[in-house]
């Protein structure tokens, strides 16, 4: 298995397995797209790995974690555990029946793996049921969490967990993913790339979606006219979504990125998240600090108010006012 980017995390993963000093329970955040499942999945093989130097990838038990899937998971001690509920969270049930399971021995080695993915929607009555046993895990056990932020949450867990932030990979690392192991052509895969900010995940959508690249060159417009001060193409390129409050959400968050990126330009940094280098190239040029922070604001308050179901149509229209007031 090849892991683009993070490598100082599996080196850490790696390391620990081989003093035998894997943690209990451990918190693997950041951006979707960037790997958080597949380094879970390197923690899992390296914690049931059978072989001299783990993750050998060889032994059985690591082939059998590396046939896994979302939908398949052939290694009985690595399990995935269900969402449940109305936002995708953990139900109380379900982690009582984890804790229940957790005292269980393992059925094929030394230990067992849990694996609670996109945890976002965790809420505190699952954590507070989880608690006891993240606090006190049988010695058996490992817990592995993924989310996009730390703050998800409580306090008594987190100090409980070894985090791990994910790394973005560099443009040139997505796009060897996108070549050797999706087969994807270099050229498209380039594009993919430089529109994706080096997010492997987001690329993949990308080149399957028509939509979402759509919605990359809308970003990219938008940027281009809040630096020009274009006001009239602004609301034009932002009227487009207002009948839809989930694509005109992610046109929010890819130009709050296309922001970051002309701050991260303004500093002579290379680590670009957006998905349009030209155009935030341009606003970096005419951009300070402070007003960079009053537009994230903006896009962050639009953003908010999208999720509180304020009508698309009004949050649009506020937001080309506050972008160029
Ligand atoms: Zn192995």
């Amino acid at each position: 298995m090849t892991i683009y980017g993070n490598e100082p995390a599996l080196q850490l993963i790696r390391t620990m397995a081989a003093s035998d000093r894997l943690p209990h329970a451990a918190l693997i955040y950041g951006e979707r797209g960037r790997g958080r499942k597949t380094i879970a999945r390197y923690f899992a093989m390296a914690a049931l790995c059978k072989g001299e130097q783990k993750p050998c990838g060889v032994c059985s038990s690591c082939r059998k974690v590396l046939l896994d899937t979302e939908e398949v998971h052939p290694h009985p001690d690595f399990i995935w555990v269900e969402h449940s509920g109305k936002k995708q969270g953990f139900s109380v049930e379900t982690v009582r029946g984890i804790c229940k399971d957790a005292i269980v021995a393992p059925n094929d080695g030394e230990r067992k793996v849990y694996l609670f993915a996109d945890c976002d929607a965790i809420d505190i009555r699952a954590q507070n049921t989880l608690l006891k046993l993240t606090e006190e895990p049988p010695p058996h056990v490992l817990l592995l969490f993924t989310a996009e932020h730390r703050n998800v949450f409580l306090t008594t867990m987190l100090s409980r967990m070894m985090p791990f932030a994910v790394r973005p990979c560099t443009a040139e690392e997505c796009r060897r993913a996108l070549t050797e192991d999706h087969g994807i052509a270099q050229a498209d895969a380039e594009r993919a790339a430089a529109a994706c900010g080096g997010n492997i995940g987001r690329s993949l959508a990308w080149l399957s979606d028509p939509e979402l690249r759509e919605l990359t060159a809308a970003a990219a417009d938008a940027t281009r006219a809040v630096a020009e001060r274009k006001y009239y193409e602004l609301l034009r390129i932002l009227a487009q979504y207002e009948k839809d409050r989930f694509k005109a959400a992610e046109l929010l968050r890819l130009l709050d990125l296309q922001v970051r990126d002309a701050v991260v330009l303004k500093f002579g940094m290379k680590d670009l998240a957006g998905c349009d280098r030209d155009s935030a190239q341009t606003l970096s040029g005419v951009i300070s600090g402070g007003r960079s922070r009053i537009l994230h604001e903006a896009l962050q308050a639009a953003y908010e108010a999208l999720q509180a179901n304020v009508s698309t149509k009004l949050v649009l229209a506020a937001l080309g006012g506050n972008l160029l007031s």
